[in-house]
């Protein structure tokens, strides 16, 4: 593709490896077959290429981004289908990422649109505010039809009460949810709770932890890790993402520098995907670069971490499980056989959904701030989910599991929970 960008604005240091990018777009169209807001609405505007061109108008020009270029940009699911399908290598998450930070430092939303943003920034990467979220949800619920009809806030407000899970998960079993003794092991990772996934489903993590502790791995949970960064990053919010990475970073490079670490393990896609990037994140920041960059180095999706494992699993289930990929998984790290492979081993009967490349709809506040859209790719997903006629539905991402949750009675759950069944762990919540 060709760019004509002025040369003053190539003074900026951000925008010549944008540049970079947006030439090595040959616009051939191919990402806009695995695109599922193009998929949907057969709208170039809403297509990779489409937003890749709306990109570089608003990079040469520098002009202030209108409701028109916010409208496509806020409909990107981040999804990355269009990353995995280029010929080319276009690193579309950069362009992405860069133009939502913009919106949201140059573009003033609706009132509503503002309200819901800020509600959600506060709300979700505080695990104390969002369990409390969760409760009133809860009392809410019935309410969600009317308010889905109140303009403005109505829709996402509706949205989240329709997300929150019916019953109270309540904590975990004594025994269930702790670190294991330190020392007694020969491998040592760190487990990311993070923020969201353990209020509402306490059990994948617990899960986790007994599925590593009978393979001989000591799991910690580090003092002051948090959320991840990855919902305000996906909303354009840079710098209280980058707050978030840093406290991460530094509760990560205690355990490194003190007992060491293996692995960072993560049981949420959507944040391994994002703690990856660390390094990328935080790239300008002399005090933490080389950190960030170590903690990426280190950190592993808990499916890629147990595959290296002398897992046994003495008590299979001949379950049929529908495997949904989780587009962070897939598409931003790369994992697509592992969680698989695993649950084969366990004994289980895989079967994989057509169009498993499409998102659910999920992708960290979409489902919330987009519910239209979402709630159609989340129908074609539960509807091709469906058609393998399966027992049980597993994936690797919390945000996915709640979100096909919500439009199917087959049982969903975590990858890792059936791994832990099958090797003498209890039977997973959502199958009892
Ligand atoms: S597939 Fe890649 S090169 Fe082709 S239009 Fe899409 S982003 Fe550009
Ligand atoms: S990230 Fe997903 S939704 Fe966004 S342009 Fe790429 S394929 Fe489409």
């Amino acid at each position: 593709m060709q760019t004509h960008f002025p040369p003053e604005r190539l003074a900026d240091p951000r925008l010549p490896p944008l540049e970079k990018i947006l030439r090595s777009c040959v616009h051939c169209g191919f990402c806009t077959a695995t695109c599922p807001t193009y998929l949907i609405t057969g709208d170039e505007r809403e297509s990779p290429r489409g937003r890749i061109y709306l990109i570089k108008d608003l990079l040469e020009t520098g002009r202030a981004p209108t409701a028109e270029d916010v409208g496509p940009i806020d409909h990107c699911l981040s999804c990355l289908a269009c990353m995995t399908t280029c010929p080319s290598g276009v690193d579309y998450r950069r362009l992405v990422d860069h133009a939502r930070a913009t919106i949201e430092t140059t573009y003033r939303r609706p009132l509503a649109d503002r309200l819901a943003r800020a509600a959600l920034a506060w709300l979700l990467p505080s695990r104390a505010r969002f369990r409390a979220g969760l409760a009133l949800a809860r009392v809410g619920r019935p309410f969600a039809p009317v308010l889905k009809r109140v303009p403005g806030l109505g829709g996402p407000l509706a949205a989240m009460l329709a997300l929150a899970p019916k019953r109270a998960r309540g904590a975990p079993a004594p025994g269930e949810f702790k670190p294991s003794t330190p020392g007694a092991k020969p491998r040592r990772v760190a487990l990311l709770t993070g923020c969201a996934q353990d209020p509402l489903a306490p059990e994948i993590n617990a899960a986790t932890i007994r599925l590593l502790n009978r393979a001989g791995v000591d799991v910690v949970l580090p003092q002051g890790e948090g959320c991840c960064g990855s919902l305000l990053h996906h909303m354009g919010h840079e710098e209280p993402a980058l707050v978030q990475a840093r406290a991460n970073v530094d509760a990560w490079m205690r355990e490194i520098d003190g007992a060491g670490l293996d692995a960072i393990i993560v049981t949420t896609s959507g944040c391994g995907a994002t703690i990856k990037d660390y390094g990328h994140m935080l790239r300008e920041d002399p005090a933490y670069a080389a950190k960030a960059a170590r903690v990426a180095a280190l950190t592993k999706d808990v499916s890629e971490y147990a595959a290296e494992l002398d897992l046994v699993f003495a008590d299979p289930k001949p379950l049929i499980v529908a495997y949904h990929a989780a587009c962070s998984l897939q598409h931003g790290q790369k994992i697509l056989d592992a969680p698989k492979a695993l649950l084969r081993r366990a004994g289980f009967q895989v079967r994989t959904p057509s169009e498993a490349h499409i998102c659910c709809g999920s992708a960290g506040t979409y489902n919330i701030l987009q519910p239209q859209m979402a709630t159609a790719l989340r129908d074609r997903k539960v509807a091709n989910l469906a058609r393998v006629k399966p027992d049980v539905i597993a994936a690797g991402n919390i945000g996915c599991l709640a979100q096909i949750a919500s439009g199917t009675s087959t049982p969903v759950v975590h990858t890792v929970e059936l791994l832990d069944w099958a090797g003498g762990g209890p039977k997973p919540a959502g199958l009892r």
